[in-house]
């Protein structure tokens, strides 16, 4: 059996990258913080497409708990190792740098940036001795081109991928692979309340993005095809920006 995990599984785009890496013949641990119902339907979603799943649940901005968790499910599955680790579970807090409170500000680097280094590092070690792993990060347009009421998120977000591009130059030779995808708008709970009638206007293709159009870029990240990417951002926007 091979593993992924996709953290925020629960969510939009979780959701559609836990069902993509299930149809390449993955078990996926979908990951999942408060939206237990949302769990249970992605796996038994992907049951009935006759894929594997499980529930794993972890606060991606609590070290401990991750650790926890993550111990957890490798003492039950010894001998075995995540191949693949999406790191997608993410917040917006969105506020003018000149309102914005503390708390957003941290809650938005705790939950995107810290994340990364609590769910990443316990994992790179089994990927190493195995001599394989793909490590994709859902980033954003915000962390690379900036958008006002969102200095925080966009700062979380450029934090990932320059860590990103680090991670990648320091796993290349054991045959891992790090790299990021930066949606720009998609269709999620995320996005509900923004204006997709007068923001789409902005996009080359006239409409906001689906879960699925990012989790295909994802899915090839992961995939062995891909293996002479590495270190890489790769824009799925409908030609916003890039
Ligand atoms: P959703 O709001 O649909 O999903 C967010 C996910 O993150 C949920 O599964 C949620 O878990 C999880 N999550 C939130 N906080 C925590 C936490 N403290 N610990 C663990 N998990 C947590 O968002 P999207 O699917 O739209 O976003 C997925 C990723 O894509 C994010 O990183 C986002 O920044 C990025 N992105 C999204 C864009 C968009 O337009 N939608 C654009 C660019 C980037 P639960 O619900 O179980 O609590």
């Amino acid at each position: 059996m091979k593993y992924a995990l996709v953290t925020g599984g629960s969510g939009g785009i979780g959701k559609a990258v836990c069902i993509k890496l299930a149809s390449m013949g993955y078990h996926v641990l979908v990951h999942y913080h408060s939206n237990l119902k949302r769990a249970e339907e992605v796996v038994g979603e992907i049951k009935e497409k006759g894929g594997s799943a499980e529930m794993i649940q972890f606060d991606v901005t609590d070290g401990a708990s991750v650790q926890k968790a993550l111990t957890g499910w490798q003492d039950t599955h010894e001998g075995d190792y995540i191949e693949v680790l999406v790191n997608n579970a993410g917040i917006t807090r969105d506020a003018l740098m000149l309102w914005m409170e503390e708390k957003d500000w941290k809650a938005v680097i705790d939950t995107n940036l810290n994340s990364f280094y609590y769910v990443t590092q316990p994992l790179i070690k089994p990927m190493a001795l195995k001599k394989y792993g793909r490590i994709v990060n859902v980033v954003s347009l915000s962390g690379l081109k900036g958008l006002p009421g969102q200095t925080n998120y966009a700062a979380a977000k450029a934090g990932v991928v320059g860590a990103t591009k680090s991670l990648a130059q320091e796993l290349g030779r054991k045959n891992i692979t790090v790299n990021a995808v930066a949606p720009g708008y998609i269709r999620t709970e995320m996005t509900k309340d923004l204006d997709e009638k007068s923001l789409k206007r902005m996009v080359p293709a006239n409409r906001f993005g689906t879960p699925e159009e990012v989790a295909a870029v994802v899915g090839f990240l992961a995939s062995k095809e891909a293996s002479y990417v590495n270190g890489d951002v790769i824009h799925v926007n409908g030609g916003l920006y890039s």
